[in-house]
């Protein structure tokens, strides 16, 4: 089933684009939904819109102490992290020569370690709990290769990686460890890229709310024995 009634989900960068997607679909199957982002006025604009089982947090997934504050509120307040969406973002391109260290970091920083500091945070938890899903948003640029993107696809296969070690380790605790891929989605993100340059054997680009879908099988019991998967979800682009 992918009703998630009486649970609680953290989305990191869930203001807008595919988070706010993600936010969406898991408060509509019934979860209390913790939007987290470093964009405060449409945070509390999305909470607003979703309604009661919906609250925003002030986040940056860099910062160690935020994420203790928030998982530690989001536990007295709601009763625990079920799921947690690590979403945040960010993507820097640039040819090699201009990417600069302070970009690379920053890239890293967000994406990379901003997951990792995620999965430590709400693990102690969902240890207790004895369950938990953590979906790790990497990209199909954390398949391949790609030019311009040398940091963005840096960290994206950090995501994977970190996701493969995390579903091994934490299984026998009941927690479950998956990462998701998706292909070209219009976004904040994405104005920059032309869509007419991809080939995508689906014939469009995509919409956050078509890979939202995975996002939710993932933190649902419908995929109670999946772990450290990867789901691809880029209308057949790199298939
Ligand atoms: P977006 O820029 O619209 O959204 C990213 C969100 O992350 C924003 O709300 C932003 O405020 C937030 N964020 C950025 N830095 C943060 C920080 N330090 N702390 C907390 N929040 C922070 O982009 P999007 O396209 O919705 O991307 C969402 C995720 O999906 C990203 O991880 C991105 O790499 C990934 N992705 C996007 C695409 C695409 O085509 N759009 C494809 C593959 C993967």
């Amino acid at each position: 089933t992918t009703d998630l009634t009486g649970r609680v989900a953290l989305v990191t960068g869930g203001a807008r684009g595919l988070g706010a997607a993600y936010a969406r679909i898991l408060h509509d199957a019934g979860a209390s939904v913790v939007v987290a982002d470093v964009l405060i006025e449409q945070g509390h604009a999305l909470v607003a819109e979703l309604g009661e089982r919906a609250r925003f947090e002030e986040l940056d997934v860099t910062d160690e102490s935020a994420w203790r504050r928030v998982v530690s509120r989001t536990i007295a307040e709601l009763g625990g992290v079920d799921v947690l969406v690590n979403n945040a973002g960010i993507a820097n391109a640039a040819p090699i020569e201009h990417l600069t260290l302070a970009k690379w970091e920053a890239v890293m920083a967000v994406n990379a370690t901003g997951t990792f500091l995620g999965c430590r945070a709400v693990v102690p938890a969902m240890k207790a709990a004895g369950r938990g899903s953590i979906v790790n948003i990497s990209s199909v640029e954390g398949k391949r290769g790609s030019p311009h993107l040398h940091g963005y696809t840096a960290s994206k296969f950090a995501v994977l990686g970190l996701t493969k070690s995390l579903a091994v380790e934490l299984g026998p605790a009941g927690i479950r460890v998956n990462s998701v891929h998706p292909g070209f989605v219009h976004t904040d993100m994405t104005t920059r890229i032309d869509p007419e340059r991809l080939d995508i054997p689906l014939g469009r680009p995509g919409l956050p709310q078509d890979v939202a879908g995975a996002v939710l099988f993932l933190a649902s019991d419908a995929s109670s024995w999946v772990s450290g998967a990867e789901i691809v979800v880029d209308g057949g682009m790199i298939a």
